[in-house]
């Protein structure tokens, strides 16, 4: 399993005193959200499309530490935006680091390389580097040719330098396992700690709404992807979310496990729907009707959502906090994945050569969207968009 000893005892004494305190709702990953802006213009991105004045915000040091401290999770995610176009990424990270949280810095590792020698290594900080996929896949997801190599460059870099270095994996209904397979392959012979995958939200404002899953197609291709796991494969997620994935483990959505601090404040009730903003942590679990959100709530919005901040901190509470949990993922840990895998016989849309994006007005090469931003950020050569001081 792809997470260190020690971050695993971090985790479990945390949940087990939740539990034994009885706690019904408590925070496990902070979705911590400096920024929106970003140097890539991804077609399945739900969270770059605010308006410039939006874009060019960002939470000071101070404004994220106070919102760690309140929220008191464990571990800290940072997404974005692009979290390295904050010119104080490195000074947040100190600060989240000096309070023993473990961050991870989502990044797509453009400017990674240029930014390393402010960071110093540590078991509390990994990189968490967004790659979809082997070269071809990655950069037609991302927009953008070239970004793999670039990636794939600065993973090695980070890792020959000390630093913890996962990558987080988007899937789309374009994935093809056996290529997916050789992915995999690839990232633990370049030595990446462990993987994280997730199926894509739909969200409503991603300019590519054709290739998000539905959740039976979820399944579908999740149980083609680990129908024969290789022990190889190391993975930066809890054992019993990835058989949620495949349809072998029953979990409900726990949105306020992974609760979302940005600029506007807490956002209700997930890191993917935004339906409102409380000003503090205990506003958002006091104010919001969780009742309204979950699958099982009938919530359309949430009825084909299998995204691991929904649920990952649901495995995890299950790992720790039952019996049948504990000895699945025991057993699951012991004896790798089960590989009987039965295949769903979901009819699977169309495989188009070369993966493209959807077509959106103003777009004549289906890689971008009529949004001004996204058009300039195509067209600047990626050595301007560093903001390193
Ligand atoms: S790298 Fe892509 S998915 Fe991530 S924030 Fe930027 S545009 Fe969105
Ligand atoms: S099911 Fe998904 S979209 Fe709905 S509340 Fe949970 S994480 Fe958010």
């Amino acid at each position: 399993m792809g997470v260190p000893v020690s971050q695993m005892w971090t985790v479990a004494t945390y949940v087990l005193g939740k539990k034994l305190r009885g706690v019904k709702r408590y925070p496990l990953v902070l979705m911590l959200e400096p920024l929106f802006r970003c140097n890539l213009a991804c077609a399945g991105c739900g969270k770059i499309q605010h308006p410039a004045d939006i874009l060019r915000k960002q939470l000071t040091p101070e404004e994220c530490f106070a919102a760690v401290d309140e929220c008191g999770a464990p571990m800290v995610s940072i997404p974005g935006g692009e979290p390295l176009l904050h010119p104080q990424m490195d000074e947040i990270v100190r600060g989240l680091v000096a309070r023993k949280k473990y961050v991870y810095l989502c990044t797509n590792a453009l400017l990674l390389e240029k930014w390393l020698p402010r960071f110093t290594p540590s078991k509390y900080l990994s990189f968490s580097v967004h790659l979809d996929g082997l070269a071809a896949e990655h950069d037609e997801a991302v927009c953008r040719e070239g970004t793999y190599d670039i990636a794939v460059k600065a993973i090695k870099a980070a890792i020959k330098a000390g630093f913890r270095v996962t990558t987080n994996s988007t899937l789309f209904n374009t994935a093809d396992p056996a290529r997916y397979h050789e992915f995999f392959d690839t990232l633990m012979e370049i030595g990446v700690e462990g993987m994280m995958v997730s199926p894509g939200y739909p969200y409503e404002k991603a300019p590519d709404q054709e290739h998000f899953l539905h959740s039976r197609e979820t399944v579908s291709l999740f149980r083609r992807l680990f129908a024969k796991p290789k022990r190889s494969w190391k993975f930066n997620q809890s054992p019993l979310f990835l058989e949620f994935l495949k349809g072998k483990w029953e979990l409900e959505c726990t949105p306020w496990g992974s609760p979302a601090y940005n600029i506007f404040g807490w956002q209700k009730p997930c890191y993917l729907l935004n339906e409102g903003y409380a000003q503090s942590f205990q506003e958002l679990l006091d104010t919001t009707d969780w009742s309204k959100y979950g699958r099982a709530s009938g919530n359309s919005k949430c009825s084909d959502c299998m995204v691991h901040c929904g649920y990952e901190p649901s495995a995890v509470a299950d790992t720790f906090g039952s019996l049948r949990g504990l000895a699945t993922v025991a057993r699951l840990f012991l004896f790798g994945p089960s590989r009987d895998n039965e295949i769903i016989d979901e009819p699977q849309p169309p495989r188009r050569p070369g993966l493209r994006v959807a077509q959106t007005p103003g777009c004549s090469d289906g890689c971008s969207t009529a949004k001004p931003h996204f058009d300039e950020a195509r067209e600047r050569p990626l050595v301007e968009l560093t903001v390193l001081k």
